[in-house]
């Protein structure tokens, strides 16, 4: 007798994926690798596109930052890598580090290796209805409408789609303010940036972070608490003038850390100078065939130092729900009830970092014991960057 095997919720699908961003990307990468060893053929295939707004990686603010991916139990971006078969070709483009990989600042080379799955990789921007039979409309800038069954949003912190479908889920200001910048060039990186990165509390109120970005530069960044959100200064926006007001407070907020903070001062490149406020945004459970994952569902702020690593883990586990549940309502429950608490407790993380951080007085020296603590139980011995207070 026959047996007529149920069609798979992906068979002839339409999915489209906003944002070729590290979520966006892991979720092709992942879904083509199980589609490839699904146990049964999945006939016919889905289709699947990827929309980028952006054109080139040349673009305002996205050169010259450090991006760990972690392997903690609760981040775990390393397996996931690991698991995709990308872990070897990712450390070979990355900068050494002690303890986590610090990717260099131009990704092109890993975006063109890995594309399988993508179809059409175009410099658009979207708008977007969820139609009554569940489809989903996206218009793209061009006036080009295309329809999908399954619209995967992973369009970043920002996110369009989620400003467009769940206007209600804003971002929302974390506290600290930063002032951010690299160094040009320079013929030795300074110790200890040419092992590894790191932050230092400054007891002072004032929270210290330092990170090569290439073989030959590094980053610098210096945060404190506000009530409210300062207006951005996004790199390359400001007059000279303005960069001169900004470097002159930052020299300030620096004064009480020692080399090799100085030598990353002077050796500020001044097109890079930016001032940024953290902001984040607590996750919430997806609905409907409009699913959002990474950034643009849980926003991360720089504080938790575990939002690349997150969007990494949503991209697989959406793409393996999405081959391993009976029904799409089934796979996206089974992706938020690992994403969601995941998430929060990252959040959560980076609300302590940026209170420990940031602490004076007596809970600067009980934060330090706590982590001197954390550091032995761990057999963790970090080698300290002093600082002059
Ligand atoms: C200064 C800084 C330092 C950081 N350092 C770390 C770190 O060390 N470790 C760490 O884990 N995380 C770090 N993060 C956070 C990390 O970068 C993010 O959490 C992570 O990139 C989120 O991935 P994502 O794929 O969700 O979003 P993104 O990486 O933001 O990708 C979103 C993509 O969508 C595209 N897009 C946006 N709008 C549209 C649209 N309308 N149409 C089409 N495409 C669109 C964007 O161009 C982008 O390519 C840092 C962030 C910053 C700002």
């Amino acid at each position: 007798m026959d047996t007529i095997q149920e069609k798979h919720i992906l068979s002839g699908k339409h999915i489209i994926v906003a944002g070729a961003g590290i979520g966006g990307l892991t979720f092709c990468i992942a879904l083509q690798r199980f589609l490839e060893n699904h146990n049964r053929e999945i006939n016919p295939p889905p289709n699947i596109v990827i929309y980028e707004r952006e054109e080139s990686m040349d673009v305002i603010g996205r050169q010259g930052y450090s991006l760990s991916i972690r392997s903690d139990p609760l981040s775990g971006g390393v397996q996931i890598l690991q698991k995709l078969d990308l872990l070897n070709e990712i450390l070979a483009e990355s900068n050494p580090g002690t303890h986590f990989t610090v990717f260099k600042n131009d990704f092109t080379p890993l975006i063109e290796f890995r594309s399988p799955p993508v179809e059409d990789l175009s410099q658009l921007t979207l708008c977007i209805a969820q139609l009554e039979d569940g489809k989903v409309l996206v218009t793209l800038s061009d006036g080009h409408q295309e329809q999908c069954d399954l619209l995967v949003a992973a369009d970043g912190s920002n996110s369009k789609v989620r400003r467009e479908l769940l206007p209600q889920h804003e971002l929302r200001f974390a506290c600290a303010v930063s002032i951010v910048a690299r160094t040009r060039p320079l013929n030795k990186l300074p110790q200890p940036l040419d092992t590894t990165w790191g932050s230092v509390l400054g007891g002072n109120g004032h929270f210290l972070f330092i990170a090569p970005t290439d073989q030959t530069s590094a980053l610098w960044s210096v945060s404190y608490l506000s009530d409210t959100p300062c207006k951005p200064k996004p790199a390359g926006t400001m007059s000279d003038a303005e960069i001169e007001q900004v470097l002159a407070d930052a020299e300030q907020r620096l004064r009480p850390f020692c080399e090799p903070i100085p030598t990353l001062f002077k050796e500020t490149l001044h097109s890079s100078v930016a001032v940024t406020n953290a902001k984040d945004m607590m996750p919430f459970r997806n609905h409907g065939s409009a699913i959002f994952i990474g950034n643009a569902q849980h926003a991360m702020s720089p504080f938790s130092g575990n939002g690349a690593s997150m969007a990494v883990i949503d991209g697989y586990q959406l793409a393996e729900q999405l081959i391993l549940a009976k029904n799409l309502s089934a796979a996206i429950q089974a992706y938020d009830d690992l994403s969601v608490p995941r998430s929060t407790t990252a959040i959560k993380m980076s609300h302590r970092n940026i209170a420990m951080g940031h602490s004076q007085g007596i809970w600067k020296h009980l934060w330090v014991l706590t982590l001197k603590l954390i550091a032995w139980y761990f057999g963790f011995n970090p080698k300290p960057v002093e600082n002059r207070t």
